[in-house]
């Protein structure tokens, strides 16, 4: 999702930006102006109450607000994101936008102040007037409602500075000026996003070999915690052995061990477009931790495939496997090789079944040649990109 917030006075130009915006990125609009209208015209109990503070140019109160934004926000939750206008109009009303936002699990990416003087605002709105049909487009609310914006709008601005996501952009040039501002402003809050995926399927099931592919085709960072301590067996670290003993013995190696490891390699990666994590989470806890770890850096798993491959396969694959130089301690027995089987079984498939609740776990069907698994998985990654949001 990628929220944002219109601000600016009234005759700023949002109304007519977001006409743009809207389509131009697929955008839910809640003018809550427009909200307020409708239930006046509907003859509402809220419209009735609101009536004579809108006609005063007065702002209505919260209580209000919140009862028309709750329905409007809940019955669109599946949107692609919001584009707000005219709201928040009170810094109350920006901590209502943030609890708002965190019913659906989101955020509001950035607020866009269009700035403009108060003559043009008055001359533009008088201008409207003449066309609009709304009452308060005339001087002597027009002038109220500008003094509401100065008392009480203005001050919210200090909320999202201190945030840091207050952008101000200059609304007084060309509309196609402004809109192009805007939308340079959106495009880098919508690469910002990053693509985060975990590729979930038993040994040999082929997720390493596919998983840095795909990393290398998409720009994205390739973790895998096993491939991450194999590197302290080689460099023959104390950790190094210690992790090998535990190989043999066909245990998992601590998270106090995976995770400080994991923590640094996000760190390091910069300006990739995402991560592909490959063996961890193995545990519930460890995707309580990749939860974690992910919320902290203000990142979220965006994508999770599952790769099938038949049991007969996978012991066939990794038993090949054990006759090659490619041989990992973990598969050099049928018995070490069967104990990872069952590791995957007891431990690692109920974190699938725990992420199925709440994501879409795309299966991907592993038992063909790579090339073949290859195009399947990328579809599956095109196909993240593309909700990406
Ligand atoms: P607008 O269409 O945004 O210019 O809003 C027209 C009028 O609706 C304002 O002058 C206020 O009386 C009322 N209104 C709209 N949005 C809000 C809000 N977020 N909080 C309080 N009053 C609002």
């Amino acid at each position: 999702m990628i929220n944002i917030a219109l601000f600016g006075p009234p005759g700023a130009g949002k109304g007519t930006q977001s006409a743009f915006l809207i389509e131009k990125y697929d955008l839910f609009y809640i003018s809550t102006g427009d909200l307020l209208r409708k239930e006046l015209a509907e003859e509402t109990k809220l419209g009735l109450e609101a009536k004579s503070i809108i006609a005063a140019g007065k702002l209505v109160s919260d209580e209000i607000i919140v009862q028309i934004l709750e329905n409007t926000i809940k019955e669109n939750s599946q949107a692609r994101g919001f584009l707000f206008d005219g709201f928040p109009r009170t810094t109350i009303q920006a901590y209502i936008l943030e609890g708002l936002m965190i019913q659906l699990n989101t955020s509001l990416n950035c607020l866009i102040s269009i700035e403009v003087p108060e003559d043009e605002s008055v001359a533009r709105l008088l201008n409207r007037g003449l066309t609009s049909g709304r009452s308060d487009d005339n001087e002597l609310i027009i002038r109220n409602r500008l003094k509401e914006y100065d008392d009480k709008t203005l001050p919210v601005l200090n909320y999202y500075r201190e945030k840091g996501n207050y952008i101000a952009i200059d609304g007084f040039q060309p509309v196609d000026q402004v809109t192009a501002q805007i939308e340079e402003i959106i495009n880098k809050e919508l690469n910002k996003k990053l693509m985060n995926v975990v590729i979930f399927g038993y040994p040999g099931c082929g997720r390493g070999s596919q998983g840095i592919a795909l990393a290398k085709k998409y720009g994205l960072e390739y973790i895998s915690t096993g491939r991450m301590l194999e590197e302290e067996i080689k460099e023959g670290t104390e950790l190094g052995k210690r992790i090998t003993q535990m190989y043999e013995n066909g245990v998992l190696v601590p998270d106090e061990i995976v995770v400080p490891l994991l923590i640094s390699k996000i760190k390091n990666s910069q300006s990739v477009k995402g991560f592909i994590f490959k063996g961890f989470p193995r545990t519930l806890v460890q995707s309580y931790i990749l939860d974690g770890i992910l919320k902290k850096n203000k990142f979220k798993i965006t994508k999770i495939i599952d790769i099938q491959v038949s049991t007969l396969e996978l012991i066939s694959r990794l038993d090949k496997r054990s006759k090659t130089s490619q041989c990992k301690p973990y598969d050099t027995s049928t018995e070490k090789i069967v104990r990872r089987l069952k590791e995957h079984e007891e431990k690692t498939i109920p974190v699938i079944d725990k992420y199925k609740q709440k994501h879409d776990v795309a299966i991907v069907n592993g038992e063909a040649e790579f090339e073949i698994v290859f195009e399947r998985m990328a579809f599956e990654i095109e196909k993240g990109f593309k909700n990406l949001r």
